[in-house]
């Protein structure tokens, strides 16, 4: 008897993995297939766990806000801890120019009805006491930002997406496609073979090698990027908060303290660093470390449990692709750059939708943003 399903979804990740959750919900018989052991074994739980809808596109305001719903309301839906706390996110300045175009982004932001201010310096010091004053401009802050474990987070997805009647297949790498009419008929993993009327291409970092089994090109290019977090201590910090200025050897840098008191922590570094290697460097800690204590001396004494390294699946404009490319049932929801935590649950919301055939404003938005065969010339600015 043949494997056929109405949706396959090819990896278990940090966009796989909701998407399944809300398939499941609507009753389609959906299987997630990953080479990896478990889910989220991929870039998801290298993530730090920020979630905001404090973007500067609308397609990423929308799912940010949808996201932000779901895990804001997801242990009273599901009974699950997954640690999700609002502590909001704060942009801080130190330079004139990053002051000016974060006043001019919140005029966007808060046309979409997002909670947002700037703050002068006297103002927001108080909305983040250990914050280093001398130089400081003063900052955004979006209070109904927040942040969440991805481990606890991708888990409980997992488990309640089985409970709709998801399939799951772990160590089964995708090696080829075959295809009929225009149409893709099913995947081959080294394990078996599995028939859909939808493929869903959600491999990540993977997700050009996965598309190019199909002779289907899509900008995907993994770099990668360190987090770190720290031992706990008492809440001292409430928002993200997040330092746009370059420095030589990295642009921004942000961390947060979790809901269970660790500061977790990550830097982009400059130039990017290409590929996808994954072992930790040297550099990383004392280079975030300076700078984190240059804005908030307090960090100082706190020590640093443990660093990792993972990829971002970039795109060259910064955002997502999504739609579907090459034959008529190939959707791809890949490109998610260093948002696919935050993104993956109002994004899978949405495309589930789709996907059952519905059409409204937002899905469009989506859609139209986010299309595979854009140009790629806009770039995001804060991705
Ligand atoms: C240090 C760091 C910090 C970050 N912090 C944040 C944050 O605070 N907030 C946020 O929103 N994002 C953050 N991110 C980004 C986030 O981790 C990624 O955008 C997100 O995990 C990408 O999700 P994905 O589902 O596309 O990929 P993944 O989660 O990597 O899932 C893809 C899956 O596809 C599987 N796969 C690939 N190829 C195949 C194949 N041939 N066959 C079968 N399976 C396959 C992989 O095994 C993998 O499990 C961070 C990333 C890093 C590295």
């Amino acid at each position: 008897m043949r494997n056929e399903y109405d949706v396959v979804v090819i990896g278990a990740g940090s966009i796989g993995v909701p998407l399944s959750y809300f398939l499941g919900k609507k009753g389609f018989k959906s299987l997630v297939i990953d080479s990896k052991a478990s889910p989220g074994q991929g870039s998801n739980k290298a993530a730090i766990g920020g979630i905001r809808a404090t973007h500067s596109s609308p397609a990423k305001i929308i799912i940010g806000l949808k996201s932000l719903d779901i895990f804001r309301n997801w242990e009273q839906e599901t009974g699950d801890d997954i640690e999700y706390y609002q502590g909001g996110y704060a942009f801080i300045t130190y330079q004139e120019e990053d002051r000016k175009s974060l006043k001019e982004l919140i005029k966007f932001q808060q046309q979409f009805g997002l909670k947002i201010d700037f703050y002068e310096k006297d103002e927001i010091l108080k909305i983040i006491p250990a914050l280093n004053s001398e130089g400081l401009l003063g900052g955004t802050y979006s209070p109904e930002d927040g942040s969440a474990s991805p481990l606890l987070s991708i888990e409980s997805f997992y488990k309640n997406a089985r409970k709709y009647g998801v399939e799951f297949r772990f160590n089964e790498k995708v090696e080829s496609f075959n295809t009929k009419d225009g149409k893709i008929e099913s995947v081959k993993t080294d394990r078996g073979t599995y028939y859909g009327k939808i493929f869903v291409n959600a491999a990540g970092g993977d997700a050009a090698r996965v598309a190019d089994l199909a002779g289907v090109k899509i900008p995907v290019m993994p770099d990668s990027h360190e987090g770190g977090v720290t031992e706990p201590v008492s809440r001292f910090v409430e928002p993200m908060i997040v330092d746009i200025k370059p420095e030589k050897g990295s642009k921004n840098f942000y961390f947060y303290q979790h809901k269970t008191g660790q500061i977790i922590f990550c830097l982009t570094p400059d130039p990017p660093i290409w590929g996808d290697d994954t072992r930790e460097t040297s550099s990383f800690l004392p280079l975030v470390a300076r700078r984190m204590v240059k804005v908030m001396p307090k960090l100082h004494y706190i020590r640093v449990r443990r660093t990792w390294r993972g990829l971002y699946p970039m795109t060259p404009d910064g955002n997502p692709i999504v739609g579907y490319k090459g034959y008529s049932n190939f959707f791809q929801l890949v490109g998610m750059c260093g948002q696919g935590f935050m993104l993956g649950p109002g994004l899978g919301y949405y495309i589930s939708e789709y996907l059952e055939g519905k059409k409204y404003e937002e899905i469009e938005t989506i859609l139209k943003e986010f299309d595979p065969d854009r140009k790629f010339e806009a770039e995001e600015l804060l991705k």
